[in-house]
């Protein structure tokens, strides 16, 4: 089996006292083994509802998976027991957030905290547990590991903060790494430091990696391929190649032409005008119609499916429907 990880037409739904609010909205997704899979997005778009609801981190009180499957393995992680899930988050499938300071326990040394994973999830010693820690803090690149495993993370930096995460998520080997956000918190340079690890980590561990961002400028680094979300769906997904020098979904065109690009400084960064969709009473039919400029009536009236570009290469917009008018993208959504 070549994917590690399938999402089959995933819908998940807060109930909310104002109704129920349907976050993700059929969505499917692939990950192959050893691979880097990027869901972009801007906030609100389901980006990391779904990483949370493969991790089943979601209030089970507030939210519901209403419909669709997620296989670990062949596994429906949905039908798991919450015992279950626990045994696989942390050692086969982890997660590492945005800012560190809250996923590390600032009252524990760093050591202590990368070697619980290891004793609860390995069975290892306490001297096997700590010699796997220094070695896990030279991984991913601190100095003087030794003395540092005995450090509290305040007396770390922003970036040695993240990289001490990114070592206890891989502390137990997972198969697969869901990173969201992993570098928002950090200044620019620190960010590029900690997404050269992760591409480094990725070739030296072979875990796979779902990388959550609002940033289409960090995937093209680290991920061999991309999703975009828009309104709780999947609206274009294909090789980061296809996705960056071929895209066909409107909603890409925009988060390409909102992207500083590198070799010009006349060009205007470009904001999509407009807000995303109110996922309380979602439209019928395609969530970006309100904001996209080339929207005709179908659009307004029905979702338009994935059609598939090339074999790797999918995207949900009436524009690929053979009746459609010819458009092409805007010069600025050109990388
Ligand atoms: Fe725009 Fe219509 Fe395509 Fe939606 S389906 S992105 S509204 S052209
Ligand atoms: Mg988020």
């Amino acid at each position: 089996m070549k994917n590690i990880l399938e999402l089959n037409n995933v819908n998940v739904s807060f109930h909310t006292f104002a109704g129920e609010v349907k976050a993700v909205r059929g969505v499917s997704l692939h990950l192959e083994k050893g691979e880097s899979l990027a869901i972009v997005g801007e906030s609100g778009s389901g980006k990391s509802v779904t990483s949370k609801t493969i991790m089943r981190l979601l209030p089970e009180k507030t939210s519901e998976i209403k419909e669709g499957e997620i296989l670990f393995e062949g596994r429906d992680l949905t039908k798991l027991s919450n015992r279950e899930m626990e045994k696989i988050r942390g050692s086969e499938i982890s997660m590492i957030f945005q800012d560190p300071m809250t996923s590390l326990n600032p009252t524990m040394t760093v050591g202590k905290q990368i070697m619980e994973g290891l004793r609860k999830h390995q069975n290892l010693s306490k001297n096997e547990a700590k010699e796997r820690a220094i070695n896990l803090l030279k991984l991913v690149g601190i100095p003087n590991p030794e003395i540092r495993i005995g450090e509290y993370p305040h007396q770390f930096s922003g970036g040695m903060r993240q990289r001490v995460v990114i070592a206890i998520a891989l502390a137990c080997n997972p198969k697969v790494l869901i990173a969201d956000e992993p570098t928002t918190a950090l200044d620019v340079t620190i960010q590029a430091q900690i997404l050269d690890l992760m591409r480094d980590l990725q070739q030296k561990t072979g875990t796979a990696i779902i990388l959550i961002t609002h940033d289409l400028g960090v995937v093209a680094n680290l991920s061999q391929r991309v999703a975009v979300m828009y309104g709780g769906t999947i609206v274009e997904t294909g090789t980061t190649d296809e996705v960056f020098y071929n895209p066909k979904h409107p909603y890409t065109w925009g988060l390409l032409s909102s992207m500083p690009k590198l070799n010009t400084n006349d060009k205007e960064l470009l904001a999509i005008p407009g807000t995303p969709p109110n996922l309380l009473n979602p439209p019928k039919g395609c969530p970006f119609a309100a904001r996209c400029p080339y929207a005709m009536q179908v659009c307004v009236d029905h979702m338009p499916d994935a059609s598939d570009v090339t074999s790797t290469h999918k995207a949900a917009c009436w524009l690929l429907d053979e009746r459609a008018p010819k458009v092409e993208p805007p010069e600025a959504a050109l990388v």
